[in-house]
């Protein structure tokens, strides 16, 4: 495989929503196109940014490009010509130091995911088929090959208002449209205008279990027990990111006292970082769930690595629910087995929904078998594509 053309372009994709943390109005991303010649014709792989991260364009732009294209074809290659998917990896990651995770893993995995899609075109695959056949599926009673459970993200804080009648309207919009769960924000508001969202939609759900927050790290400081304790009172599906991302301790500490499931690791970025998590953190494997996600952490090759050391330590790759909402973790999770996919349910933006081949039925989506990713299926996705593809 021959990288004829690789480029990007940073588009804006902000919204009038937050969550506890911060505002989403000024949210950027990164959407890259890569040519790719092989013996099979010439392909072009489309990769787009995770939510909440910004774009990368300057790293793209600056090294992981450059490196890209200026890689011999023997360098991408395995004994038997064939792509080397963890080749590629090793050429965009060359004079790279260890450790310090941030954003340089995100432009990595948006540029991994655009050369994951144009493999598996040149293939004749969908990207999970070809990850099925490169890392297998999981053997478990679970749902099949290219299937997976999805459930439904919103719920957020409106600049304009905190509505719990506006919660409960997307609450049930996403179990019409066949969602298994729906998760909203909490931390960002009073106690007790969190409460009331809450039991809205807990009360659209017929079942607390089917619903889960979200607090983005922010229920972590001095007085924020008592809050959590009512959070664990309701009996929730699980409480996402109680605490700071890196607040191991108090990670910990939640564990110790909450009956709910946690939820946490998006904002972990590296398989150094994955074992810490799971080393300090706490976290109870089979209970609690792993939100690691592949696009914000070096791509599909370090999100094996993760895979493969929380395996080691009696995890399951079921407990594995990447973060976002995107095409690449749509594949992941139907490819590998992995828990469930996330996905915004009702705002139209890039990370709502699924592509247009993809169904969803009873809260299993059942994955588009189309070559590649299929963001080409996904209007509100592949609109943002526009000129990139031109040049
Ligand atoms: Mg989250």
């Amino acid at each position: 495989m021959q990288i004829l053309s690789a480029s990007e372009k940073t588009v804006s994709i902000g919204s009038g929503t937050a969550n506890a943390a911060i505002s989403l109005e000024n949210m950027t991303a990164s959407a890259v196109a890569v040519q790719v010649e092989t013996k099979n014709g010439r392909f072009t792989g489309l990769g787009f940014s995770s939510y909440g991260r910004y774009g990368h364009g300057g790293l793209l732009r600056e090294r992981f490009i450059p490196r890209l294209r200026a890689a011999q074809d023997q360098e991408l290659l395995d004994g038997n010509g064939t792509f080397d998917p963890e080749k590629a990896w090793a050429v965009l990651m060359k004079d790279e130091k260890d450790g310090g995770h941030g954003e340089r893993s995100g432009a990595v995995g948006v540029l991994e995911m655009a050369l994951w899609d144009a493999y598996a075109k040149s293939q004749d695959m969908p990207v999970w088929g070809l990850l099925a056949e490169t890392f297998g599926h999981i053997e478990d009673p679970g749902p099949a090959v290219g299937k997976c459970p999805i459930y439904a993200s919103g719920g957020h804080y409106l600049l304009s208002s905190d509505d719990a009648g506006g919660v409960a309207d997307e609450a049930k919009r996403s179990f019409d449209n066949g969602y298994a769960y729906f998760k909203l924000k909490v931390g960002g508001a009073p106690e007790s205008t969190d409460l009331a969202r809450i039991h809205a939609a807990i009360e659209v759900a017929g079942s607390p279990s089917l619903v889960a927050v979200d607090a983005n790290g922010m229920l972590g400081g001095e007085g924020s027990s008592s809050r959590l304790d009512a959070l664990d009172r309701c009996g929730l599906g699980w409480i996402e990111e109680p605490v700071s991302p890196l607040d191991f301790n108090g990670l910990a500490g939640c564990a110790g006292s909450l009956d709910t499931s946690i939820a946490t690791g998006e904002n972990i970025f590296s398989e150094a970082d994955a074992a810490n998590l799971l080393l300090y953190g706490g976290l109870r494997a089979g209970k609690d769930k792993l939100q690691m996600d592949p696009l914000l952490s070096y791509g599909v090759i370090e999100y094996m690595r993760m895979i493969q050391f929380a395996e080691s330590r009696g995890w399951s790759r079921r407990d594995f629910h990447p973060h976002a909402g995107h095409q690449m973790a749509l594949h992941m999770v139907a490819g590998l087995g992995l828990g469930s996919h996330e996905t915004a349910s009702v705002h139209g933006g890039p990370f709502s929904g699924v592509d247009e081949g993809t169904r969803i039925e009873n809260g299993i989506a059942i994955v588009n078998d189309a070559p590649g990713l299929g963001i080409e299926y996904k209007p509100s996705l592949y609109r943002y594509f526009d000129g990139l593809l031109a040049g």
